[in-house]
């Protein structure tokens, strides 16, 4: 089977793997310049721009160049690239809004709460009460059912 087949597509159909094409997310089109955004960062592979509906000032999205929905399709080299300059980011958050807080929120598939279908990466700041509300229902452990839920997950890591 080998790799699957990409062919050049017009630009309005976004990705296409065999016969299935994605609609570009609007994040392809902020990347691309198609859609006006504040950017606060960009490399070869990665993009920051300022979110359009904040929950502090100083909400930031980072983005990987690569279009990919979610976290696990991404390509290790997109995700180095992401790891590389998150922290950098986050520190430039914090000095340009004076919060000494922060929530990194990313969010993958509908029922998680994603928007858009592009991977990205939320730095919120906490500042007095503007930031991330989070609803955190923790339920008991059962150690006979996390060991074989450890053991599953451990042989799938590849
Ligand atoms: P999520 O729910 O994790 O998918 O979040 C998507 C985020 O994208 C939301 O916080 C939106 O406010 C933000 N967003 C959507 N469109 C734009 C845009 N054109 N410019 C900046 N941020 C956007």
């Amino acid at each position: 089977m080998g790799m699957p087949h990409r062919r050049p597509e017009p630009a309005s159909l976004g990705i296409c793997v065999y016969n299935r094409c994605m609609p570009d997310t609007i994040f392809i089109k902020i990347i691309r310049g198609e859609i006006p955004s504040h950017k606060v960062y960009e490399d070869e592979h990665v993009f920051a721009f300022l979110d359009i509906s904040p929950l502090s000032a100083g909400h930031t999205l980072v983005i990987p160049k690569e279009a990919k929905a979610t976290l696990g399709e991404l390509s290790d080299e997109s995700a180095a690239a992401i790891g590389r300059v998150l922290p950098r980011l986050c520190r430039a958050v914090m000095k340009a809004t004076g919060a000494s807080a922060y929530n990194i929120l990313q969010n993958n598939g509908a029922a998680a709460h994603q928007a858009v279908m592009h991977v990205h990466f939320h730095i919120i700041p906490k500042l007095d009460n503007a930031g991330l509300g989070i609803s955190w229902k923790s339920t008991a452990f059962d150690h006979a059912k996390g060991a074989e839920l450890a053991k599953s997950i451990a042989a799938s890591v590849q």
